[in-house]
């Protein structure tokens, strides 16, 4: 496949219309076929659910090339499951599992042209979102939605080498218990845009937020999970029904039992136990994991012990060991990687 005229390297990660992309929409109590089409345009009522009452939810994964050339996604399968949990939380009609796999490959075989080469370090970054269409006024479900499924191409993540974050302990909360923080709701977003901008003025590169019940327990980043690696090297992640399930944090700790021998741990993170951590790792689609350097709680400074120069060893290990399942070098557990034909 001929790849389009794109300087891979210095792409970075932001929206750039390209090809094609699939829709279906959903009318009469069904979904349509999907088809694709190259208008980037939504036309919808100024009444619709989506923009009253924010009924929408997203996913997001990646299509690249792996070291023999071919064109895979990762998991896919669990994309389809989670925009599933998700649309079910939020009274949006199911986009059915097998279709939303349909619409990966449609998709990456549509823009194959923009599946970046192996060995630059770029992706294709693909975007499915479901929102409602139809008018409502008094507060209840649409009756119409799309779903929708386009794709951009994202530079390589850590451009100019890995800098670990600097991260603040958050005083907004994200979630609330038994509210919708465990699924991909647009609103989870719109909400943590005020804490991050703060964040940002104030130097910090992302909130760590707490348990909102609580404050004691860390619970995750506004878009990516915590990994902590103890002294002894135990693998922990947080566990809590407000975090959202991500995708490439279960990974990682398969990756870190199986492969890595590692024990791991699904449990409580009390904020007090984190200055213990010899490493602090932030896991989702576009870095994998982001190395946490240094946390700032309230003008208490915890720095990391694997420091501000790059990964500490178990987490580069991690890194290393789950990029080269995804690019084809190390063999995948079984159905991981979805080869698009
Ligand atoms: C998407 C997302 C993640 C990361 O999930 P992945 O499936 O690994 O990309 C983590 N936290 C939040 C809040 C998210 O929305």
């Amino acid at each position: 496949m001929k790849k389009a005229d794109i300087d891979w390297g210095s792409l970075g990660f932001g929206y750039m219309p390209v090809g094609k992309r699939y829709v279906a929409d959903y009318k009469d109590g069904a979904w349509s076929e999907g088809y694709l089409t190259e208008d980037t345009n939504v036309v919808i009522s100024e009444c619709a659910g989506v923009l009253q009452y924010a009924q929408t939810c997203f996913e997001g994964l990646k299509a690249y090339t792996t070291s023999d050339g071919r064109t895979v996604t990762f998991r896919p399968d669990l994309n389809a499951a989670r925009i599933k949990d998700s649309a079910e939380r939020l009274r949006i009609p199911v986009f059915p599992e097998e279709k939303f796999m349909e619409a990966v490959d449609m998709v990456v075989k549509a823009n194959e042209e923009f599946v970046p080469p192996f060995g630059s370090g770029a992706t294709l970054y693909i975007r499915p979102v479901l929102f409602a269409t139809g008018p409502v006024i008094g507060v209840k479900p649409a009756q119409e939605y799309q779903f929708r499924m386009f794709a951009t191409p994202v530079g390589p993540y850590f451009k100019g080498g890995v800098k670990p974050l600097t991260i603040r302990v958050c005083d907004y909360d994200r979630a609330a218990p038994h509210g919708t923080g465990h699924i991909k709701a647009g609103l989870n977003y719109a909400m943590s845009l005020y804490a991050i901008d703060d964040a940002h003025e104030k130097g910090f590169d992302e909130n760590m937020y707490l348990d909102a019940a609580t404050r004691t327990n860390v619970e995750e980043t506004g878009g990516a999970n915590f990994l902590f690696i103890t002294k002894d090297n135990k693998v922990v992640t947080p566990k809590s029904g407000t975090i959202l399930p991500s995708i490439t944090r279960r990974s990682l700790m398969v990756v870190a039992k199986e492969y890595l021998g590692l024990e791991v741990e699904e449990r409580e993170v009390p904020l007090s136990e984190v200055s213990e951590m010899a490493e602090i790792g932030l896991c989702g689609t576009a870095a994998v994991i982001s190395p946490v350097g240094r946390i700032f709680d309230h003008g208490k400074e915890i720095c990391v012990p694997s420091g501000m120069d790059g990964m500490g060893p178990v987490t580069k290990k991690l890194y290393d060991t789950l990029t080269g399942i995804q690019m084809g070098v190390i063999e995948a557990p079984a159905g991981w990687i979805h080869e698009i034909k």
